[in-house]
């Protein structure tokens, strides 16, 4: 790999700005190969090994044909060779947020990092039983996906029948299929049954029984149950269009109850709705089970009534939301980093920081995350380094966002112009400090043979 600028100035041209990515998956991927086609210098820095983040360890593993087309996209976008890739690196943990943005002498930097910190269960006291009884959704479908990876070295978790999951999203359905599956797999494997995860996914668990002669009931599994706070109807498994009308609001209030009755029959598991964790059954310094509340639904919120009730279950999983982990030097509002323009995910500290992908948009999706760095490139980060193509009629987004997008735009546009191009020495300066990391972690520069390693080569 080439760790200097290339030298033609007419077939290369040196890099006329570098800038840092937090993050090498979807977004981050999107962002610098981007960049990098633009003749911009990159460098990637991931906490991981590997770049595929969310792909990676938030895709349960039966997505195994859309997992290996991610894979390959982000490896394709990051084989460039203006886009150095520097792994097991986390910022803000190995380098200092502020100390990147200031004294690497990067033009800009994006935080590309995604949502891997889990909401808190809202239940005093539930932490003290991280581990002994309860668990978050982010690790536990890590562990799972890397269940046969004899060198995995994260925590790991077992797979119980019967627990509880606390949350109502996508996410929260693919806890509880990741109990009902593994179960029912590993019965089947007790019975003589060989049969993948995978084929068991796509299958279903009736058919996949009822081909082998076998009844549900005789496996003698419980399932697994959803706690879910508000209605069915209500569940955030998909979305209407901003300013939709009541027909097209009531057709997804459909589809929302017609998707859960499909995954409750083709996956065993259960949702009981209107039900909002109260308080901890705890045994020998253990959780066992959750007192809930019985809620209604009063102008869309989830209104707790007198009615308690309570639940033993071998194991709780609380999935009710993903955030940005914290970062030293941003500053948070709540849950999530303290953004001054949410288009572009700016923050009024730093202006050279761009944000793009799920750490901005909270949308647990692939198609929203990379839509989103594209844009974040082309309207803030390419209009900031002043080399954005100025063209007419990108309408692809809501008018009033667009107009908040190009607004901020210009905003960091006008402050690029005062910018200069970064100088050859400030260049060599900054690839010698990306180099010197690269070594200390292990890395060769060469991220062909190293995706090679991890089965995706560019
Ligand atoms: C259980 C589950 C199921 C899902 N199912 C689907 C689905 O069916 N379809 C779909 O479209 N989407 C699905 N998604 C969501 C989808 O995978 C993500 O929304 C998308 O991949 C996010 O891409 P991203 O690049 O914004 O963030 P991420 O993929 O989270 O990437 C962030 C990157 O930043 C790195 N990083 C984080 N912090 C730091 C730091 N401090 N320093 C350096 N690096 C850092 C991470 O290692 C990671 O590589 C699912 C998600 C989950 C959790």
């Amino acid at each position: 790999m080439n760790f200097l600028p290339p030298s033609d100035p007419m077939q290369n041209p040196t890099p006329s700005h570098c800038v840092a990515l937090i993050g090498g998956a979807t977004a981050g991927a999107e962002v610098a190969g981007r960049l990098a086609g633009l003749g911009i210098l990159c460098a990637v820095f991931d906490q991981n090994a590997r770049p595929y983040g969310k792909i990676e360890d938030g895709l349960p593993r039966w997505h195994a044909g859309l997992r290996q087309k991610e894979y390959e996209t982000i490896a394709r976008k990051l084989c460039h060779p203006l886009i150095h890739f520097v792994p097991n690196t986390k910022i803000g943990r190995d380098i200092d947020f502020r100390e990147l943005v200031d004294d690497w002498g990067f033009s800009s930097v994006v935080l590309a990092n995604g949502a891997w910190s889990d909401r808190r269960l809202p239940v005093e006291g539930a932490e003290e039983y991280l581990g002994k009884g309860l668990t978050y959704q982010n690790p536990f479908v890590i562990s799972f996906n890397h269940m046969e990876d004899p060198d995995f070295r994260g925590e790991r978790f077992d797979v119980l029948d019967d627990s509880i999951v606390v949350g109502g999203g996508l996410a929260s359905i693919d806890v509880a299929k990741i109990h009902t599956l593994q179960c029912t797999l590993e019965k089947l494997r007790e019975r003589g049954v060989e049969i993948s995860l995978a084929e068991l996914e796509l299958k279903g668990i009736p058919r996949t029984l009822e081909a082998h002669g076998i009844q549900w009931e005789e496996l003698g599994l419980a399932g697994c149950t959803i706690y879910y706070r508000r209605r069915i109807e209500d569940m955030p498994l998909m979305t209407a269009p901003e300013n939709a009308s009541p027909e097209r609001l009531e057709k997804m209030r459909l589809g929302r109850r017609r998707m859960v009755d499909k995954a409750s029959e083709k996956y065993k598991l259960r949702v009981e709705p209107l039900t909002a964790p109260d308080g901890l059954l705890v045994e020998n310094d253990r959780l066992v089970g959750l007192r809930f509340r019985r809620t209604r639904v009063e102008h869309g919120k989830a209104v707790m009534t007198e009615e308690t009730f309570e639940r033993r279950g071998a194991a709780v999983i609380s999935s009710i939301g993903s955030v940005p982990e914290p970062i030293r030097g941003i500053e948070m509002n709540g849950e999530l980093f303290d953004f001054a323009d949410w288009d572009h995910g700016r923050l009024a500290a730093y202006p050279s920081v761009f944000s793009a992908g799920n750490v901005v948009t909270g949308k647990g999706n692939i198609v929203a995350s990379r839509k989103h760095a594209s844009q974040v490139s082309r309207e803030g980060i390419e209009a900031f380094l002043g080399i954005a193509e100025r063209s007419e009629g990108q309408t692809a987004r809501p008018a009033r966002a667009l107009e908040s997008a190009q607004a901020a735009g210009e905003a960091a546009a006008e402050h690029a112009a005062s910018q200069p191009r970064v100088s050859e020495q400030a260049l060599a300066d900054v690839l010698a400090r990306i180099r010197s990391r690269q070594q200390s972690v292990g890395y060769t520069g060469d991220i062909e043979s190293w995706l090679e390693r991890a089965g995706t080569p560019c």
